[in-house]
Parts: C-alpha cells; sequence; structure tokens
C-alpha cells in the first residue's frame, strides 16, 4: 500500500533522530553559536524523557545537551532561561482552527456556557450597553441542548430586550445563528425570503422568520453586517495568536484563510510580529483567491511564519444543527438527511485544480455521506497522487464501516477534534441513532486502519486548550469526568497518540515533520513548557498541569505570569 511508505519513512526518520539526539547528547566539543540555553527542563524527545539543556540558534534546535557537558554552551549563549525541572515538549500544533474567528469570538459575548435563553438575552443585553446605538452586537456559542426546553429559540424576547441595536449570536457549532428584528429587517429577510440552496430559515406557523437562520442562510445575515476593516482583522490576528500561545499553541492550521486575511497575515509576519505559525487552508469558495495562490505555487519554507499550500472546503455542516449529510435520515428528524454546502461537482473541480498545482486538499466532512463523497472527490480527483497530497477530511466524525479503511488506502488524512466528541456525546445518539453512533468519533478504528490523524480543537467552536483536547482524547469524558468509564472508550486514544496528534502526527499533516514536530537538534526551536508531565500517571493530571512557557522559532510567545 503506497500510504505506509510515509509511515514507515517517519518511523526510520524517528529512530534516526534518537541516534542523533544521544550523539548530541555524548558530543559536547566546541560550543557554536548559541542564542539561548533553555537550561533545567526535563525534555521529552523520540527517545523519551531527558534532563537536557537545549541550545537554541537560528530559531532552531542547536543541540541537546547533558547539563554535566552544558558548561561550554552556558558560557556561550546570549541568554540562559531557566527551566526548573519544567517538562519541555515540542511545540503543539492546533491541527484545525478559524484564526480571525477566534479573535473575532475573543471580542464578542460569550454565551457558551448559558444555561437558558433567559441567560442569553440578559448577557446580550448588558453587552449591547457598551455599543453605540445602531452598532452590531455579536455573540456566540450558544446551545440549546444546554437549555431546559431544547429547541431552538426565537427572537421575540430578545428584540425586546435589545430593538436598537442588530444583533447576531452564532450557534455553538458555527452552523446556525439568531438574529434580532433589527438584524433581520438588515438583512431583509422576511417571510417572503426563499431558503438560500444549503440553507434553511426556520419560521413560525405563519411563515414568519423565527430568527434562527442554519447553514447557508447564515450567509442572508453575514452579507449585512460591515465588512471588517483591515485593522479589524489585524487586531483579531493578533489577539487570536498570542491567546493561543498562551494554551502552549506554537502553529495553528487556519481551516479556511479569507483574500483580506491572507494580505493581513503576511503583511503582520513581515513585521515580525507574528508570535505562533500559521498554516494557511485558503477559503476555496473564492474562486480570485485561488487562481491568486495556485498560480504562485506553495509558499512554504523551513522555518517560516506563514505558509500556503492547502485549500479549504465543506462537503457538509454540522451535526448539532442537523446539517452533517447523511445516508439515511436524522433518526430525531426523520423529514431531513442534512446539507450539502458545496456541490459535489465543485469539490471535484476545486480538488483537481489545487491537486494540479501541489495544493492539499482539506475538506469538511462530518456526516457518514459527506466523508464518503470526500473519499470518492479524493479517488477521482487525485488517486495515486493522495500520498503527495495528503488530502485531509476535516473532522471525519460518522464514518461508516465500509469508509474506515478508505482513508490508508486514498493517504487521506482525518483530522479529528477530541473535544467536538465530549460535547456532542449528550445529544449524537439521538441525532444518529444506535447503529450509526458506533461510527462517531471513531479514531481508534481508523488508526487500526492505518490512517493518519492530526488532532485540533476547531477553535473558536471548542476552546483551543491542547489540554482539554488531551483530556477528551484519552477518556471520552467531559472535564467534569462524565461519563465515569468514557464514552465508546473502545475508540480513544492512549495518551502518546493525544500527544503525537498535537505534534509529530499535526506535522505531517502540514508537511513539516522534517523540521517540526519532535525535540531534536535542527528541528524548530518550537516549545510547549508546561510545569509537569502532562501524561504522566493518572489522566487527571492533563487537567491540572499547567503552560509554562511557549517558545516559537527559538523567541518566547508566551511566559506565564508576564503581562501579554
Ligand atoms: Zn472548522
Amino acid at each position: 500500500m503506497p500510504t505506509r511508505g510515509y509511515s514507515i519513512g517517519m518511523r526510520t526518520r524517528l529512530i534516526a533522530l534518537a541516534a542523533v539526539t544521544v550523539a548530541a547528547v555524548g558530543a559536547c566539543a566546541a560550543a557554536p553559536r548559541c542564542d539561548r540555553l533553555l537550561a533545567g527542563g526535563i525534555v521529552h524527545t523520540a527517545a523519551g524523557a531527558q534532563r537536557l539543556e537545549i541550545a537554541v540558534a537560528e530559531g532552531r534546535i542547536a543541540a541537546l545537551v547533558a547539563p554535566t557537558d552544558a558548561a561550554p554552551w552556558r558560557r556561550a549563549a546570549a541568554e540562559v532561561v531557566e527551566l526548573r525541572g519544567a517538562h519541555v515538549f515540542a511545540g503543539f500544533t492546533e491541527s484545525h482552527g478559524h484564526l480571525v474567528g477566534y479573535g473575532a469570538a475573543l471580542e464578542q459575548v460569550d454565551l457558551r456556557d448559558a444555561a437558558s435563553f433567559d441567560e442569553v438575552v440578559a448577557r446580550v443585553r448588558a453587552a449591547a450597553a457598551g455599543v453605540p446605538a445602531g452598532s452590531w452586537v455579536f455573540g456566540r456559542g450558544w446551545d440549546q441542548n444546554l437549555w431546559p426546553e431544547k429547541r431552538f429559540p426565537t427572537h421575540d424576547r430578545l428584540s425586546a430586550e435589545v430593538p436598537d441595536r442588530p444583533v447576531a449570536l452564532r450557534r455553538v457549532d458555527g452552523h446556525a445563528a439568531l438574529a434580532n428584528a433589527r438584524a433581520l429587517a438588515a438583512a431583509g429577510i422576511t417571510a417572503a425570503t426563499k431558503d438560500p440552496p444549503g440553507g434553511r430559515i426556520v419560521r413560525n406557523a405563519d411563515g414568519s422568520p423565527t430568527g434562527v437562520l442554519v447553514d447557508a442562510a447564515v450567509g442572508l445575515l453575514d452579507r449585512a453586517v460591515p465588512a471588517p476593516s483591515a485593522a479589524d482583522v489585524g487586531r483579531r490576528l493578533l489577539a487570536a495568536t498570542r491567546r493561543l500561545a498562551s494554551f502552549g499553541i506554537t502553529e495553528i492550521h487556519d481551516a479556511g484563510t479569507t483574500r483580506d486575511e491572507l494580505a493581513v497575515l503576511r503583511a503582520t509576519a513581515l513585521t515580525g510580529a507574528l508570535p505562533i505559525r500559521v498554516y494557511v487552508m485558503l477559503d476555496g469558495s473564492d474562486d480570485v483567491l485561488l487562481d491568486q495562490e495556485l498560480a504562485a505555487g506553495p509558499q512554504v519554507r523551513r522555518d517560516g511564519m506563514v505558509a500556503v499550500r492547502a485549500v479549504k472546503l465543506y462537503a457538509d455542516g454540522a451535526l448539532g444543527s442537523r446539517g452533517a449529510l447523511l445516508f439515511a435520515p436524522y433518526t430525531d428528524e426523520p423529514a431531513s438527511r442534512g446539507l450539502e454546502v458545496t456541490p459535489e461537482a465543485r469539490l471535484d473541480a476545486v480538488v483537481r485544480r489545487a491537486g494540479k498545482a501541489g495544493f492539499q486538499p482539506c475538506i469538511h466532512a462530518i456526516g457518514d455521506a459527506a466523508v464518503a463523497r470526500v473519499l470518492d472527490v479524493y479517488e477521482r480527483g487525485l488517486g495515486a497522487r493522495g500520498d503527495l497530497l495528503r488530502p485531509r477530511v476535516e473532522h471525519a466524525q460518522i464514518v461508516r464501516p465500509q469508509d474506515v479503511p478508505r482513508f490508508a488506502a486514498l493517504g487521506a488524512i482525518a483530522s479529528v477534534q477530541p473535544t467536538h466528541c465530549t460535547s456532542d456525546m449528550p445529544w449524537a445518539p439521538s441525532r444518529l441513532g444506535p447503529e450509526r453512533i458506533a461510527w462517531a468519533y471513531r479514531w481508534r478504528s481508523l488508526l487500526a486502519a492505518k490512517a493518519h490523524l492530526c488532532v485540533g480543537s476547531d477553535v473558536p467552536v471548542e476552546s483551543p486548550d491542547p489540554r482539554l483536547g488531551m483530556w477528551a482524547a484519552v477518556t471520552r469524558r467531559t472535564p467534569q469526568g462524565t461519563p465515569a468509564a468514557g464514552w465508546n472508550p473502545a475508540e480513544a486514544l492512549t495518551p502518546a497518540e493525544a500527544l503525537a496528534g498535537y505534534t509529530t502526527w499535526a506535522a505531517f499533516a502540514g508537511f513539516e515533520e522534517d523540521w517540526r514536530g519532535v525535540c531534536a537538534p535542527g528541528f524548530a526551536a518550537d516549545l510547549t513548557v508546561f510545569d509537569r508531565d502532562p501524561l504522566a500517571g493518572d489522566p487527571a493530571t492533563i487537567l491540572q498541569a499547567h503552560v509554562v512557557r511557549t517558545v516559537v522559532a527559538g523567541r518566547d510567545a508566551f511566559v506565564a505570569g508576564s503581562r501579554p
């Protein structure tokens, strides 16, 4: 099977790295250039955890040195940082997030844990008081499944409490929104408005909109919102990257970078102000952007802060809003099989174009029908070149048994979000029914079938905190510990696999495994430093560990206790 070549290659490389590590520890001749020495840490290398000093030069790990051999390096170092027994890991990568969306979310009313619609209204009313009359108020994170009635809300109470400012509140999965009367008016959404293709305007019995818009219908609202300025985008980009760094994230795979965002991102990177690396997946709905970037070819370089070599598309919606595309109807809504967000012919065309230009296709697919369709698209469009392009199935949440082995056969990567599993498990069984629920969040099945995985959070849908991701991956329990035995625990990852999901596997998913993802000489000095080993012993340690320092290209992107 051609795809095995990569794994075997990776494994061989890791063994070689381990040998290099030992050699560097043993040999300590003349110390060359050393910008920083990170001393006194326990360094987690491919060969295990060891007390080693990390010599950094020009953004890379110059050497890993036993403490007894470190004196020359200490003398040569322009700076010595004492880590005092902290645990140093290869820098974590968030494999699927929405960077500027996260920055915007940080500015929005946070509705994630609102336990009732009344609480949503109260929080929005309080936030609206700080916004000039007429300006939009944005909120994010509501989830009707957490409320007593467990039904979509209607806009009436919100419109009564906030009558003078347009309000747009995204559901927790981003695939539905609630608008108040001012926002519906601004968007021109009335009883006469038709549902757009791939979307739904939820209506009262008389046909008037309830205020809830699903999938493509959210676009009707988005179009009425004044476009963010470059300054808005830049501010959100920096806020998001800084916050990610505080969670130990050294790189994010941005799942759908727009033309404006890419321009701001490149400009920010040029100034040196970007604290973490960004792996760009171009917004595949924008043909102007695709024309421009595909013609230029992949923009990647070793040690670079911004890589452009991937294209993001959406096959379907999300499970929570019943937008995930299923083969058979939703168990709890027999009239619906979900939504096709991008026509299959468009997926085919963009994948072929991207493949020809050497770009990696990354397609959002949550429902079993969407996953199968995306695998079909990869099979038709890439064939044997799958291994070369490492096409990704973003989310890969519900996978039929017969589709599990196709990932490895096609060289496709499953880009999974463990916290989606633990957030969705209370209601996913009612959406899918008893047979299909066994096909959901099936990480172990995919690994057993030799598929490549990478791990992320889909921030801002979930918190990007990798402790939460590793906890969910290893325990399949909520952070509160339920259910006690874990939800379908046979599909859980081991602690080592959860760590790999954020490091070596993520590096592979971004074609960076030859310079990022492990602590080894010659590799990027991207490091995530915890106050303890989160993966040793009881899984509870994962949640108790704290990030004390995040290093990107040898520079501090975050230091606990210091001002941002
Ligand atoms: Zn996403």
